[in-house]
């Protein structure tokens, strides 16, 4: 499976990272290797001093979609969740003074933290979800899915006119204000539609 994650896809997060806001939606992938699952400890690694948190909604495809119509992009994601997007900021923004990709600041092993997934007909408006992340008790991001740039459906039929969408990959769909650095002994806690979905610790 692979990890399919879009960039700059709510407007005020990519004001606070002072980027413009894309005309087309901005992609990169994580490998398999970069999942953290079962609230996990989340390990800093030695090559970052700025690893910083993005919380995301996470849809799960299921089933294999190439050159997907947008208006039937809905039929090919079943579940959702959350999931944290670590980036190594420090690193990201060398790259990007450098027009140089971003796998290192993006692809590392437990760059990908992910939820457990709940079926999307547990919701009633997919565009209408709040979701919430808070680092040792106090609220850090709080997004909404109605400020999304690019809808779900959007982004699944962008990326496969490029990239074969197989069942079982993941897509995080973007990360809305507020994000920031952890440190060693945060407590991240994070909610979809006030259900808690992940919950664990920082080393
Ligand atoms: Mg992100």
């Amino acid at each position: 499976m692979k990890i399919i994650a879009i960039g700059r896809n709510y407007a005020a997060h990519a004001k606070e990272l002072n980027n413009e806001i894309p005309t087309k939606p901005v992609i990169f992938l994580k490998p398999d290797t970069a999942i953290l699952k079962d609230n996990k400890p989340f390990y800093i690694p030695d090559f970052s001093s700025d690893i910083h948190f993005e919380l995301e909604v996470v849809l799960k495809i299921c089933k294999e979609g190439k050159h997907v119509a947008e208006k039937f992009a809905a039929n090919y994601y079943d579940e959702i969740g959350l999931g944290i997007d670590f980036t190594a900021r420090d690193i990201q923004n060398l790259h990007k003074e450098k027009g140089l990709p971003w796998e290192l600041a993006k692809a590392f092993d437990n760059s990908a933290v992910i939820s457990g997934f709940l079926p999307k007909r547990d919701f009633t408006d997919l565009y209408n979800l709040s979701f919430e992340l808070k680092v040792n008790e106090q609220t850090r991001q709080n997004g909404h899915t109605s400020n999304l740039l690019f809808s779900f459906e959007k982004i699944i039929a962008f990326v496969s006119q490029y990239i074969t969408l197989k069942k079982g990959d993941l897509i995080f769909t973007g990360t809305p204000e507020g994000v920031g650095q952890v440190k060693q002994g945060d407590h991240l806690a994070a909610w979809l539609e006030g259900k808690q979905l992940l919950d664990f610790h920082v080393k």
